[in-house]
């Protein structure tokens, strides 16, 4: 979809000549330009004061160096970022990705959406991402404790309960937030619990943190589904991925009657037509940090080369990692009777693959509305930790489906009011990014 707004057209413009070479960024600031022109229209505050520029301009972007020590002795270099993107509603709050491709750009576009998915929760967390391109993947314990702890010894200046509360994100589950919280303990010299999320339950986590980004996509699904009049019930699901979004997202879906019958890594995908036996995914993929190929040696078969989208289903779930839902994997999902998609990866369809869905006319999810469960829950942490106080897992997962609940409805109707009955991109970009401009008008020009 071309920009047409005169307005918006110069703001992209001008992100893409002061920001070469980031394609990842470009797009998401993109998808959601492409949202706005009837917000530019029915708001001219907005342009006076200069948001849209504003709001694509990150507070403040830090890299460092990082290095550490491995097994052998060795002595090893990654870098580490951190963008502060919007802190309009709330200290910022976005996850860590540790990742051999994380770049300055992927970190960019990853807190430019966390701006809008934290809006859209109706919590008051601004948006921040960071990251390293260090790969967690065969190092041991021990090498992924050196390089947290080298990593904090930077990133313990620009972070705070107040100032910026990092989380996990791929690479980044229990043992690094451990190991990073430990050390960023050490440097304070406070149990500044609220400082970090996703922390164990013994030491100020919250239950249903670990479970909350793939129950709140299937949460949003299920409320997709409901909207049309219908249920998970007897539905054949596909769930791209096996990490923490795509097993807790396995893990609701069978709970709400619904079987998943495909999920995947790097390796291949994995088909299993019985639906995924977690127990068994759970023990290959977070006890002994194996492939899916060990799953296959006792269940189900593994496709390397092809495309797990090629797997006919109603309901698909990409919840691996950005632009892994292709064009041709779009047609193929709809060519195969699919007619919901939602986002449990951030950005995982590319623009040519949405449009295919959406001309097709199946209901589709953006990740800052679906997967917005996990921040979500992390805010509940943090509200958990400010009281000194700890919920129980039944009342945070009601306080959980409640949101995604809230998120679904407000995306429908912000569509609806501004022309786009059912678009729910349109609906979380534009009601994401009402709720931040606001702020912003407030609080000046800063
Ligand atoms: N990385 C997650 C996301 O993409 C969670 C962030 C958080 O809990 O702060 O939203």
């Amino acid at each position: 979809m071309p920009i047409t707004d005169s307005h918006l057209r110069a703001v992209h413009e001008e992100v893409l000549a002061r920001n070469p070479a980031e394609p990842e960024f470009h797009q998401a600031v993109q998808e959601v330009l492409e949202s706005l022109a009837p917000v530019v229209a029915r708001h001219p505050q907005y342009v006076d004061a200069a948001i849209i520029q504003r709001i694509c301009e990150p507070e403040r972007q830090v890299i460092f160096r990082v290095p550490w020590v491995d097994d052998a002795g060795r002595v090893r270099l990654n870098r580490g970022f951190r963008v502060q993107f919007n802190s309009a509603l709330g200290p910022y709050k976005g996850g860590l990705r540790f990742h051999p491709s994380a770049n300055l750009g992927i970190v960019k576009f990853l807190g430019f959406e966390q701006i809008f998915k934290n809006s859209l929760t109706g919590m008051p967390i601004g948006g921040g991402k960071g990251g390293s391109d260090f790969d967690p993947k065969g190092k041991s314990d021990r090498e992924v404790m050196s390089f947290c702890q080298s990593f904090m010894t930077e990133l313990h200046r620009h972070i705070g309960e107040e100032v910026d509360v990092p989380a996990g994100d791929i690479g980044v589950g229990g043992r690094e937030i451990g190991y990073l919280f430990g050390q960023y303990k050490r440097l304070s010299n406070r149990y500044e619990s609220g400082a970090i999320t996703g922390k164990g339950l013994t030491w100020g986590g919250s239950l249903v943190r670990t479970e909350a980004t793939g129950y709140g996509t299937v949460y949003f699904t299920g409320e997709m589904l409901r909207a049309r009049g219908e249920s998970f019930d007897g539905k054949r699901v596909v769930v791209s991925g096996s990490g923490n979004v795509a097993i807790y997202a396995i893990e609701k879906v069978h709970q709400l009657g619904g079987t998943v019958v495909a999920c995947s890594d790097s390796s291949g995908y994995l088909v299993d037509e019985d639906g995924i036996d977690l127990e068994l995914l759970k023990e290959v993929k977070e006890v002994r940090r194996e492939r899916v190929s060990a799953y296959a040696e006792h269940r189900g078969r593994l496709v390397t080369g092809g495309s797990i989208w090629d797997v006919p289903c109603d309901i698909a779930l990409p919840s691996a990692t950005q632009n892994e839902l292709p064009e041709a994997g779009a047609a193929a999902l709809v060519a195969n009777g699919c007619r919901y998609v939602a986002e449990g990866a951030n950005m995982p369809t590319t623009p040519e693959a949405l449009r295919v869905l959406t001309g097709a006319g199946v209901a589709f999810a953006p990740g800052k509305a679906a997967n917005a469960g996990g921040v979500a829950t992390s805010a509940l942490e943090m509200q958990q930790n400010a009281s000194r106080d700890s919920w129980t897992f039944e009342h945070t997962e009601i306080r959980l489906a409640q949101i995604m609940k809230d998120i679904h409805d407000r995306c429908a109707t912000t569509a609806d009011e501004y022309g786009a009955p059912g678009d729910y991109v349109v609906g979380a970009n534009i009601s994401g990014f009402l709720r931040v401009a606001d702020a912003m008008v407030a609080l000046g020009v800063i």
